[in-house]
């Protein structure tokens, strides 16, 4: 039997359970739901794991458009999903939960003597390292901005070879136009935070490869980017084997080798002149920021940039990201 938390299943066979974190004060327990559907052969394991960040929540979605499209009977392996991973964060549709108020993507292998956050993202992983051959972890930009999906992959001094190929592999076959690969020796800096504690990168430095996938924008669902992520998550599981459908090799991708963020000086409300997936020349406009009566800032790029992520929500502070802009990038098929 392949068991996940409660969740037992036999050959061929689809089972729902949880991973039980702990407790609140009048007794409801926390748990994380867990989906495994086993197919009647054997294959890799494949872990899809949603809602890291509570309020991203198309990936969710999109592990229930793909759990629909899957006959166990010819599965070969399993699919192990956990699409709210972080539920207190779900039900206060936020990127963190209201006890602890720790980014959960920061805190694998987490803590079983920790807080809550950490002892959620101990109990995910204990089981992802036990069960997964490979995950894809999915996000999406936060609820203020929009963005195309695009895939993230991290690489480290000590990954070992091998297993950066097939992480890479994995990330590329998703679909996505955008490919941002982040050398955590040299990308420091680049997003506010810590990101050695994500879960990408922790199960990759256990061997199992792993990526992120950005799905568009948060606190809805959107049934373009939802969908576009069940097929993805399809065309992966192609490549590895486990179902027939023909592998579509992925063309004319970008791979993204540095990023940085954009942040306004002027505040007030700002209008974007560009859309995520739009590539700027060195100056040229991305946004601009008016008060009342006139136009305060004209914001411009400083080199050439694809633009990774914008801004939605018009009001704008000092410091208030503006857009994700991709800074260095090739075409790679
Ligand atoms: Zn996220």
């Amino acid at each position: 039997m392949f068991k996940v938390g409660t969740a037992v299943a036999g050959k061929g066979e689809a089972a729902r359970g949880v991973i039980h974190v702990g407790e609140l004060a009048l007794g409801a327990s926390v748990d994380i739901p867990v989906l495994v559907i086993r197919g009647m052969k054997d294959g890799p394991t494949f872990w899809i794991n949603g809602a890291v960040h509570g309020d991203e929540i198309n990936g969710f979605m999109a592990v229930k458009t793909l759990a629909a499209s899957l006959d166990a009977a010819r599965l070969r392996g399993t699919v192990v999903a956990t699409p709210l991973s972080n539920p207190l964060a779900v039900q206060w549709r936020n990127k963190i939960n209201p006890y602890d108020f720790l980014d959960m993507d920061q805190q694998f292998p987490g803590d079983p003597a920790g807080q809550y956050t950490q002892r959620a993202a101990h109990a995910l992983f204990s089981e992802v390292k036990t069960n997964a051959d490979c995950l894809v972890n999915f996000h999406t930009v936060a609820t203020q901005f929009a963005a195309q999906p695009y895939t993230v992959f991290k690489i480290a001094p000590s990954l070992k070879p091998e297993v950066r190929e097939r992480i890479e592999t994995m990330a590329l076959a998703f679909g996505a136009h955008a490919n941002c690969r982040v050398d955590l020796a040299t990308a420091t800096g680049e997003v506010p935070g810590g990101v050695a504690g994500g879960l990408d990168i922790q199960c990759a430095l256990q061997g199992i490869p792993a990526f992120m996938a950005e799905i568009g924008s948060g606190g809805k669902f959107e049934a373009d980017n939802i969908a576009f992520a069940a097929k993805g998550l399809r065309n992966i599981m192609s490549k590895l084997g486990m179902i027939d459908d023909p592998y579509v090799a992925p063309s004319g991708q970008l791979l993204v080798t540095r990023r940085a963020f954009l942040y306004c000086t002027r505040a007030g409300f700002l209008s974007m002149e560009a859309a995520p997936g739009d590539v700027l020349a060195a100056g040229a406009r991305i946004a601009r920021i008016e008060d009342l009566w006139d136009e305060r800032e004209a914001v411009t790029v400083a080199g050439s940039s694809y633009v990774l992520m914008s801004r939605v929500n018009p009001v704008v502070h000092t410091g208030d990201r503006v857009a994700f802009l991709g800074l260095d990038w090739q075409q790679i098929n």
